[in-house]
């Protein structure tokens, strides 16, 4: 077979050799050891949580040796493909401070490696395309779609899936028949307008294994592919195996970090590195998500589980800060220590190790994120936790965003209540957390949600209630404050020494907590709040005067 004439009957267009285009891409300028990572997601809607594992690994080991981290938006598949979906891809990471150094941005391409989209580089595959059918290496296949999808049907009724087709002797044989075209069947084909794709021609042998090391997975054997993988599709795009293994050639990648379920076709992709006379890049899959379902069992996170699409999180309150943190705990074993000992480090800061990688599914588990967020949020400046509390409340709760911004000060003295010092409090998980712990500052989310105790007579609410507007100064000291509530307790027989309380609870109507809870109460609504002398320190005397007199009135 003269493949030179094979290449030009199909590709008579190209002109440009695989030389030129070289030419085009030369080698990085970088530091030894620098590594070249790169995200390469399908725009196909909303940002995984998952995606964010591999994008974080792949910035972290980039940043981290002075290498390059880029974006190049695989959008080979047009009918999987969602409007908007590259410029939100970019939007979400970058509200988790994933910054790429270069690669698609919205509205363009920077850097000199483009195009970052796979779209606007079919002229490129086609050139080696080319190359490969020169040399014999790939072939055109003349099977419609259509008759590819009716053999499928006819192994599907013998209850043969889809997935294991390849595996079987039919599909081995019809392979066969592929591959014994004759120029002159090209020829007519060509001429009566028949489409084809390209198919690379394996010569491997599955019952041979080869040798690889993956950087999480460690040594690996797998079978030699045999596989005529296809190559372009018949509207000449590249399927992803292709695009794969030209771009992150082209583009200098040296790890390709992605999920672990492009594990079996690693051969494939080798083969076709090979094919092409490329070096293979070192590959890291990454194993995928876990989450718990309704029977306790670990299975892989769906698409249909909550806690899947990025943006929800955003939209529920989570500060991206927490969720890189917890991203981090899953992602290296020792991180917990490492921050334990360096409480104010930024994570950027952590010695990121590949070899601290698990290598089975880490779990998503919502707990532990809550306790991550709690701490990140304790840290947080007070300038900062109302900052970030604002800008999260204009976007998902813009009422309450007036609210908080009304008056900046008063709200900033909120957010300084238990703040900073060695332990802070851990009242806020989410932003959206802010209201029901301290929207009853705000008399339009003041309401009284956890009523006084029915055990207790009313006639000592409101001697209490009274007793208080009489006595309370507001320029009180908080010792003060307090001995005035003891010395009410004391008139109403409460119980003001704890551990005779706590030692003969039946001889007391209560306690001084008790009488201090009327007041809270009344002041905020709620049986828990921040502390009280505080609380009413920011409220002021007027405000704290109104809500226990219309206290009174509900008794
Ligand atoms: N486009 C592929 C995906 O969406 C990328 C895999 C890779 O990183 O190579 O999963």
């Amino acid at each position: 077979m003269d493949y030179q004439h094979l290449a030009e009957l199909l590709f008579p267009h190209v002109k440009e050799t695989p030389e030129d285009i070289e030419k085009k891409y030369p080698k990085r300028n970088l530091p030894e050891g620098a590594k070249v990572t790169r995200f390469a997601p399908s725009p196909t809607g909303f940002v995984h949580f998952g995606g964010l594992f591999p994008t974080r690994v792949g910035e972290r080991l980039a940043h981290q040796s002075g290498g390059v981290f880029y974006l190049r938006i695989e959008d080979t598949d047009a009918k999987r493909e969602v409007a908007g979906a590259k410029d939100g891809l970019i939007r979400t990471l970058s509200h988790y401070g994933i910054e790429f150094d270069e690669g698609a941005v919205i509205g363009g391409d920077k850097g000199d490696y483009g195009p970052y989209m796979q779209s606007k580089r079919a002229d490129i595959y086609h050139v080696f395309a080319k190359q490969l059918v020169s040399e014999g290496k790939a072939y055109p296949c003349f099977t419609t779609e259509e008759e590819l999808k009716e053999l499928e049907k006819v192994d599907k009724k013998a209850e043969i899936k889809t997935k294991d087709w390849h595996e079987t002797e039919d599909y081995r044989e019809i392979q066969q028949t592929w591959r014994n075209f004759t120029m002159e069947e090209v020829e007519a084909h060509l001429q009566a307008g028949h489409p084809f794709v390209l198919r690379m021609l394996a010569e491997g042998d599955p019952d041979k294994k080869f040798k690889i090391t993956d950087l999480i997975k460690g040594d690996l054997e797998l079978p030699e592919n045999d596989k005529d993988e296809v190559l372009l599709k018949s509207d000449g795009i590249p399927t992803y195996h292709f695009a794969h293994a030209v771009d992150d050639h082209l583009m200098g990648t040296t790890h390709v970090i992605r999920g672990e379920e492009w594990l079996p076709s690693l051969p494939r992709h080798i083969m076709l590195f090979h094919y092409l006379g490329f070096k293979a890049p070192k590959y890291m899959h990454i194993a995928q998500l876990m989450n718990i379902d309704e029977n306790g069992a670990k299975k892989k996170l769906s698409k249909r589980d909550k806690g899947t699409n990025l943006d929800d999180y955003e939209r529920q309150g989570y500060a991206p800060e927490a969720v890189n943190e917890y991203i981090m705990t899953l992602l290296n074993s020792n991180y917990e220590e490492w921050h334990t000992a360096n409480p104010d480090k930024s994570f950027e800061e952590f010695p990121f190790n590949i070899k601290k990688m698990s290598t089975s599914g880490c779990l998503l588990d919502f707990g532990k994120l809550t306790d991550v967020s709690k701490n990140v949020l304790s840290r947080f400046s007070v300038d900062k936790i109302y900052t970030d509390t604002v800008d999260w409340a204009v976007k998902y709760d813009p009422d309450f965003a007036a609210c908080l911004s009304a008056d900046p000060d008063y709200t900033k003295r909120i957010f300084a209540i238990g703040r900073g010092g060695k332990k802070p409090r851990k009242d806020l998980a989410l932003f959206s957390d802010v209201k029901g712990y301290a929207g009853f500052f705000f008399d339009p989310y003041f309401a009284v949600v956890d009523p006084i105790d029915e055990k207790f007579s009313r006639a000592d609410v409101v001697k209490t209630l009274d007793a208080f507007l009489a006595s309370y100064s507001y320029a009180d000291d908080m010792n003060t404050w307090f001995d005035k509530i003891k010395t009410i307790a004391t008139e109403l027989g409460y119980a003001t020494d704890m551990k005779a309380y706590k030692a003969n609870p039946t001889a007391f109507p209560g306690s001084v907590a008790d009488i201090s809870g009327f007041i809270r109460v009344a002041v905020t609504g709620k049986q828990n709040s921040p502390d009280l002398y505080t609380v009413m320190q920011i409220l002021g005397e007027t405000k704290v005067r109104e809500r226990i007199a219309k206290m009174k009135e509900t008794l």
